[in-house]
């Protein structure tokens, strides 16, 4: 059992909060779970240069029995099954986008699944509702806490409690 698993969900088609509540719903269905803290909801700006609308972002924690491949599966079930979700334009529109953050302190690099999520620390959408759950979670990489990886922060996109 691993009690301090971080996912971050994020959405910019259709009903944007109807779709976070969902896939909250779904997380804490799933086998072997249980969904110890949920952020704030976040209105914020796209990154990574392709022209969208803004998107809704939450993190949440998560206890699982689950290993991180299986969770990984089931995930991307959600993001399949229930929110009908099609691969298309890499960071392009999404009715849901469900990634792994953290599974404890475990460090996973494989071909399909990268913990630490590599790119956490660079993104402002994420930091800042992880934050708001887990400041002295500590990156087991960069052995700096969450609340120290968003006050290092260079960029400055906009992130907006709702
Ligand atoms: P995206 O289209 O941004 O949702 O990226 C999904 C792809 O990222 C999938 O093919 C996953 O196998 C891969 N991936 C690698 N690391 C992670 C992670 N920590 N959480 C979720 N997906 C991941």
């Amino acid at each position: 059992m691993e009690s301090d698993v971080f996912i971050a969900l994020g959405s910019n088609q259709g009903d944007r909060e109807l779709n976070l509540l969902r896939a909250v719903a779904e997380i804490g269905k799933l086998p072997g779970c249980r969904i110890t803290a949920l952020s704030g909801f976040y209105d914020t700006e796209p990154v990574g240069g392709v022209e969208q609308d803004s998107f809704l972002n939450a993190v949440l924690r998560l206890e699982t029995a689950l290993a991180p491949q299986e969770l990984l599966a089931r995930l991307q079930g959600i993001e399949t099954d229930i929110f009908k979700r099609r691969r298309t334009i890499p960071n392009g529109p999404r009715t849901m986008d469900l990634d792994i953050l953290f599974y404890g302190r475990q460090v996973v690099a494989e071909e399909n699944l990268a913990i630490p999520h590599p790119r956490l620390h660079e993104r402002r959408f994420v930091l800042v509702p992880l934050a708001e759950i887990a400041p002295e979670f500590i990156h087991p990489l960069l052995q700096t806490t969450v609340a120290g990886l968003l006050a290092a922060l260079k960029s400055d996109e906009r992130v907006t409690k709702v």
